[in-house]
């Protein structure tokens, strides 16, 4: 237990740099592209970028959600852009991004979800980038088969869906979400033919060892193959506080208890976000 005042020192990071960084950036900024690494100023920009890793936002940037964690605004989204898949699809051109994640806010406002767009975008991105491979970091689309289906057709490489957290603080960290709910997702995902699914979650919210574990365990079940584990940090003052910095030995421990478990790659660490190393979990 760390008590959480001021940032222990592993989580302090470098400014991001590299030639690649620098470039990239300068084209981020010239197009004005879309993506979360940047908008959320991820503290891992450096490392993925250098590595043709980017995460882009789809569907706008207002959700219809209000998770506590979670530092996109919340309220009536704008009307579906249908030439944004192009737009993402020309982005990833633009950055010759070779693994792109691609995530949205949740649109329970709309009738498909927003999963028409979401294999418009893997189809437009895979049309002009044949060689990169994706991740969908997807919503749970309430659990509607229909709208997963579209998903799991158009075959991304890897499809991903996160827990965020324990099921004893779902409720209070994903109000509108439900921890079952998300399981059966990722457990439907895998036996409808997803090539690869991963899910994440985030530590210091208040959860014990023994029900992380129970999370692991359940996402095993539901044969996903890939878990990301990460410090939580607050967005903003109205956000839900950081209970507790994990010490980097006990994600280290997570990770060893991951891999005897069976998962394909445990990536976890106090720096780690569901798109953390993502070009590797396709492997
Ligand atoms: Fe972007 Fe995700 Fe990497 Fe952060 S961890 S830089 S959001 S790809
Ligand atoms: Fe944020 Fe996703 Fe929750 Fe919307 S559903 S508030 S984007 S975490």
């Amino acid at each position: 237990v760390h008590p959480p005042k001021g940032k222990p020192k592993w989580l302090r990071v470098k400014l991001p740099t590299g030639k690649k960084y620098t470039q990239l950036r300068g084209l981020v900024d010239k197009y004005d592209l879309n993506t979360i690494c940047t908008s959320g100023s991820c503290p891992n920009m450096g490392e993925c970028w250098g590595e043709g890793t980017a995460t882009f936002m789809i569907l706008g940037n207002i959700c219809t959600r209000s998770c506590g964690f979670c530092g996109v605004k919340t309220g009536r989204p704008e009307s579906v852009d249908w030439a944004e898949p192009e737009k993402v699809a020309r982005s990833i051109k633009i950055m010759n991004i070779k693994h792109a994640v691609l995530t949205s806010v949740d649109r329970d406002d709309l009738k498909d979800m927003g999963s028409i767009i979401w294999a418009e975008t893997v189809k437009a991105v895979r049309r002009m980038n044949p060689e990169t491979t994706m991740e969908t970091l997807i919503p749970d689309f309430q659990g509607i088969s229909t709208h997963l289906d579209r998903i799991i057709k158009v075959a991304p490489e890897v499809i991903s869906h996160n827990m965020e957290t324990v099921k004893r603080l779902t409720r209070e960290v994903r109000i509108q979400a439900k921890y079952e709910r998300s399981l059966e997702v990722l457990d439907y995902l895998k036996k409808n033919g997803a090539n690869r699914t991963k899910s994440g979650i985030m530590l210091g919210l208040g959860e014990e060892e023994d029900e992380v574990i129970a999370t692991m365990e359940d996402l095993r079940r539901a044969e996903v193959d890939v878990i990301t584990i990460g410090q939580y940090l607050q967005p903003s003052k109205k956000h839900l506080p950081v209970k507790q910095f994990i010490l980097p030995e006990q994600f280290k421990k997570y990770e060893e208890i991951g891999l005897e478990m069976g998962f394909r790659h445990v990536e976890s660490g106090a720096l780690v976000r569901s798109s953390y190393k993502a070009h590797k979990h396709i492997h």
